[in-house]
């Protein structure tokens, strides 16, 4: 009987063993497999990417410029009247606000100031993009909007980071990574005081949203629509008639404080 009983547990020991040798391997194959694939998509996303260049750039300026003259702002998300903006790099200093975008790419590059698309050509391929200078005025006016100052203490800035060739003149604010510091650096023209430039850094500051705070911003916005606020008093908007004017029976938003304000906007 305990003979029986021992060969038994050692039966099962050695089957528990078995098992317990066959089984990771095994069952871990698919997940070694799936792990591999998460890497490599991973390391190939242009996600990755983007980010990989944006850390470059932030590595460059910020070692090679004088941070009590250069401040810089990374990665900043911004309020703007129909929604939010996303900016690569602000560096404010005495010689204005740069604002930097950032396109990682390699291949050749085909642009001009004025056309809608650039063009990247890789492996034979050409591939259209919106042209980053009029992607990066809506990021330089977002800020402009918030920090007040004249539309000439702004510089926007370009920078191809990755191994791409401009195949066309480009204007010279579209420049490579390793021109950026000297590109700063050649803006000797003071525009800023101290001060205007410590307030633009805390107003900046003060504005980013958090991923939480852009979109309730966004649902704010979204609200707004739907329940206009009056941009003159604060008040609810209500749904009016037109009697008179040039087009009578249109409607339109007109202030809830009637006759005291009368702030109206557009409906539609
Ligand atoms: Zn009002």
């Amino acid at each position: 009987m305990v003979n029986a009983a021992c060969s038994t547990t050692g039966v099962m020991w050695l089957s528990l063993t078995t098992t317990s040798i066959e089984l990771p391997s095994e069952a871990l194959l698919p997940w070694l497999v799936l792990a591999f694939l998460v890497v490599a998509f991973v390391l190939g996303s242009a996600r990755l990417k983007g980010a990989f260049g944006e850390f470059r750039v932030k590595a460059a300026t910020g070692l090679r410029l004088d941070g009590q003259e250069y401040r810089s702002l990374h990665n900043l998300t911004l309020p703007t009247r129909d929604g939010t903006t996303q900016i690569d790099h602000v560096i404010v200093s005495r010689f204005g606000v740069f604002v930097i975008e950032t396109k990682r790419m390699k291949g050749w590059i085909f642009g001009d100031e004025r056309s809608r698309k650039w063009t990247q050509s890789i492996f034979g391929n050409n591939y259209r993009f919106q042209n980053p200078l009029r992607q990066n005025y809506k990021h330089l006016k977002a800020v402009e909007e918030l920090v007040d100052l004249g539309p000439r203490c702004f510089h926007s800035v370009v920078v191809f980071v990755g191994r791409c060739r401009f195949k066309t003149t480009m204007p010279p604010n579209v420049i490579k990574r390793r021109q950026l510091v000297r590109y700063i650096r050649s803006k000797t023209v003071v525009l800023l005081s101290d001060e205007q430039v410590l307030d633009a850094v805390r107003i900046l500051k003060g504005s980013r949203l958090s991923k939480r705070a852009s979109r309730r911003h966004l649902r704010n916005l979204r609200r707004n629509e739907r329940d206009p606020i009056c941009p003159r008093c604060g008040k609810t908007m209500v749904l009016r008639t037109a009697r008179r004017g040039p087009h009578p029976g249109s409607q339109f938003w007109g202030c809830s404080g009637y006759p005291r304000c009368r702030a109206t906007r557009d409906a539609g």
